[in-house]
């Protein structure tokens, strides 16, 4: 990038030395005393300097976050005020949108006006889970005459939330809203890439009348930190975003003390075009699929299946829009993709886009990184793309595409399915049966039908295979914030 990128107006929260951790309703250094700083990708200068979490801090949230579980002043909320909290800190979201967002956009490079965005999803995370703690019925079973049989629903407990860089505020209310929508109480950990939103989200749920203790957030590394809250003993229920390396890790940590797990990890989506679609909305579409957030979405349509018979037509297309993802600075609100996220992420990313090429897979447009300052990287085409190639089995995470050519609807089905992961899936097609045919077959959480990536909080989302455990969102994840408790009563 050329180095005519300002330095941003940075927002009052970021102007301390330290930016320390959320324990117990204050913001306190690290027992070590260690930090890590925290770099803007834009620019690859240091944004700020960061609480290094350890072991002995993960204890002293969970300590903090198990007495909250029972202090009255939580325990004994009642679901109505519940409610109202969690109302409360959407607007919250809402209000401090702007400095919400400016801190994501310096901590990861997301573009303003994407993150802006994410702010009022996030608040609409929240208001979605406001509703539910007036409705977490239990059932009663008649069916043996001298018993009155009933289940409760109860909170897990302590929940542990680790979250990845991608969609930091966004992560962050995916796991406290349904966890505090049943009771329960959380600490959080963000990533090391993005960890400051988290810390000024955390000050916002206090203000919201959130008693201390219940929201805890741990900024710190993922083998330290991370590793220490997925093993910790007190620990109930952990919800993980992340790779499908972390997210196996974690599983493992978690057999201690069988805490709950949920996992919501990487995928290799297919995004399936038949020629009966409308090619245009399509392509448009399909190419925000896979350069929304620099390509660093867990569910981005990453395969792109193309029938042989609209095969150049759509190409053509999709290159097009592709290009209109060219990286730019992520403070300009005209520009629609920013930087990766880290150096780490940028020498991944571009190590595939050369493994392309020795695959033999063409390029219809990109390929190259950006020179200069910043992890800018071009929207990239890949053509030519047999499904058993690396480039299409492994998860980039990087604006990267891959056009596979079908010629049947089976083939096009056993192809997208061959993949060990199973996140999500669309399908372009205005024949009905096919439709449903199609969203039968594949094997994924999520099938989008004439439109790619829109989520929902009504709606449950996860992954079959190694996309995950569990579901997030809708009643489903009623399910995964609750323990069901039977009450067996003799009638005298
Ligand atoms: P990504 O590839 O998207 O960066 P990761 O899975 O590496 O995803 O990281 C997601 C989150 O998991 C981050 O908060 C990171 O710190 C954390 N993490 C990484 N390694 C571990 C680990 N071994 N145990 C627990 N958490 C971890
Ligand atoms: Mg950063």
């Amino acid at each position: 990038m050329d180095s005519t990128i300002e330095t941003a107006p940075r927002p009052e929260f970021l102007s301390g030395d330290v930016q320390h951790l959320l324990i117990d309703g204050e913001r306190r250094p690290s027992a070590s005393g260690e930090t890590f700083e925290t770099v803007d990708p834009a620019t690859e200068e240091v944004l700020a300097r960061v609480a290094s979490g350890g072991a002995a801090d993960v204890d002293a949230a969970v300590a903090s976050a198990r007495r909250a579980l029972d202090d009255p002043a939580w325990a004994g909320m009642s679901p109505h005020e519940r409610t109202r909290v969690l109302i409360r800190i959407g607007e919250l979201i809402e209000r401090h949108a702007e400095e919400l967002a400016m801190i994501d956009t310096l901590d990861n490079g997301t573009p303003i006006t994407m993150t802006r965005g994410m702010m009022a999803r996030a608040s609409e995370v929240f208001r979605y889970y406001s509703g539910w703690p007036t409705r977490l019925y239990g059932e009663t079973n008649a069916s043996v005459p001298s018993q009155v049989n009933l289940t409760v629903r109860e909170p897990v407990g302590v929940c542990a939330g680790i979250i990845p860089w991608n969609a930091p505020v966004l992560m962050a209310a995916w796991k406290i809203a349904p966890a505090l929508a049943c009771g329960n109480t959380c600490v959080l950990k963000p990533a090391e890439q993005s960890p400051l939103s988290a810390l000024r989200l955390g000050e916002l749920i206090l203000e919201a009348g959130v008693p201390a203790g219940v929201v805890n957030v741990v900024t710190g590394f993922g083998e330290t930190a991370g590793a220490a809250l997925a093993a910790h003993s007190d620990v109930d229920k952990v919800a993980f975003t992340g790779s499908t390396t972390v997210g196996k890790s974690i599983l493992a940590a978690s057999t201690g003390n069988l805490k709950r797990v949920t996992l919501e990890l990487g995928g290799k989506s297919p995004n399936i075009v038949f020629p009966d679609a409308d090619l245009e909305a399509a392509a448009a579409a399909s190419a925000t699929a896979f350069c929304r957030l620099s390509g660093q979405v867990c569910a981005a349509g990453t395969r792109i299946f193309v029938h042989e018979s609209i095969h150049d037509e759509f190409v053509e297309l999709l290159a097009a829009q592709a290009t209109q993802w060219m990286p730019g600075n992520p403070l300009d609100p005209e520009t629609k993709m920013g930087p990766l996220v880290s150096s780490e992420q940028y020498e991944r990313v571009t190590s595939y886009l050369a493994l392309g090429r020795e695959e033999g897979a063409g390029l219809a447009t990109g390929g190259s990184a950006v020179d200069g300052r910043g992890y800018f990287v071009e929207p990239t085409l890949f053509t030519g793309v047999d499904n058993r190639m690396r480039i299409a089995q492994e998860e980039i995470f990087g604006p990267v595409g891959a056009v596979i050519r079908f010629s049947t609807e089976e083939e096009a089905v056993a192809r997208a399915n061959d993949t060990r992961y199973g996140l999500a899936a669309a399908v372009w097609t205005n024949d009905l049966s096919r439709t449903h045919r199609m969203a039968r077959a594949i094997k994924a959480g999520t099938v989008w039908v004439n439109q790619i990536g829109p989520q929902d909080p009504a709606l449950p989302f996860g992954g079959y295979k190694e996309s995950g455990i569990g579901r997030e969102h809708g009643s489903a994840s009623i399910d995964m914030y609750t323990e069901t408790k039977t009450v067996m009563m003799q009638l005298r």
